[in-house]
């Protein structure tokens, strides 16, 4: 299972995948989609208690092959965020890479691959939420504001297009949002008819919550059915507090790259607890 940008430590096997969604169902939880999420939150409703919502990004063809069935198997719906340019291209998302990561526990030679849009069509007709994650998956700090209104609506365009008005109006940023990015993809995503994004903070969204700067929690390829239940119930939601702190360290250490001419390329900041998202 994927989430943000590939590493091996975010894939969660299967079999793992399965045991935390079973977690879900024998405690009770609820899952609900970004868009239940957005409109409770535009309500001014309160969740009800144990309400989750699970969230994929990229669009990598394991959560069809893999994810999807076990969702049903659960009644669950989940929202998909994809990158649509890539969507039965069946070229390698430009990314990808194979540094710094252990692939041990990956039995997926398939890996690499992105969804196809039948997958998308009968992932959809089956109710689970598809989203836009921009065309290109580019880095939305770097884009003139017509590139990023670009991203934005030919991605939203590219799922209407085949799928309709089912198409979710919440948005996940590649790579997450600085302050001043986040400022003009709000404005440009609005202007695009979305009513939401996550924005790429740590944490779990509740009432008071922007529906422009939802937080998620990552979860990490060996997280035990323990952990997963942790993070689901709240325990690590002070990591909103360290993610700033994180933050502001790499992105200082970022400015300070390019001023001496270092690449800047797109790299995510990683949190130290950054899967699936919920
Ligand atoms: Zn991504």
């Amino acid at each position: 299972m994927q989430s943000g940008h590939w590493q091996a430590d975010l894939d969660v096997p299967p079999t793992l995948f399965a045991a935390h969604m079973r977690a879900l169902v024998e405690g009770g939880y609820t899952v609900v989609t970004a868009g239940e999420v957005i409109q409770r939150l535009q309500d001014r409703r309160e969740f009800p208690p144990k309400t989750v919502c699970i969230t994929f990004d990229d669009g990598y063809r394991n959560n069809f092959s893999n994810a999807f069935c076990e969702l049903q198997r659960c009644g669950f719906r989940a929202s998909f965020f994809v990158v649509t340019d890539y969507i039965g291209s069946g070229r390698r998302f430009a990314w990808l890479s194979t540094k710094r990561t252990d692939r041990s526990h990956i039995e997926d030679s398939h890996i690499w691959e992105p969804l196809r849009w039948t997958d998308v069509l009968e992932m959809n007709a089956a109710g689970m939420e598809m989203a836009s994650h921009s065309c290109t998956h580019a880095d939305f700090s770097e884009l003139e504001p017509e590139e990023m209104r670009r991203e934005v609506s030919d991605s939203r365009r590219a799922l209407l297009m085949r799928l309709g008005d089912s198409v979710s109006r919440v948005f996940v940023c590649p790579f997450g949002a600085e302050a001043a990015t986040a400022k003009q993809l709000i404005s440009v995503l609005h202007e695009n008819g979305y009513v939401g994004a996550f924005t790429g903070r740590t944490g779990a969204v509740g009432p008071t919550s922007d529906p422009f700067d939802l937080p998620r929690l990552t979860v990490y390829h060996d997280d035990s059915v323990a952990i997963f239940l942790r993070k689901v119930d709240g325990a690590y939601d002070w990591l909103m507090w360290f993610q700033t702190v994180w933050l502001r360290v790499t992105q200082g250490r970022q400015r300070l790259k390019n001023r001496k001419g270092g690449n800047h390329a797109g790299t995510e900041s990683r949190n130290p607890l950054a899967g699936e998202k919920l």
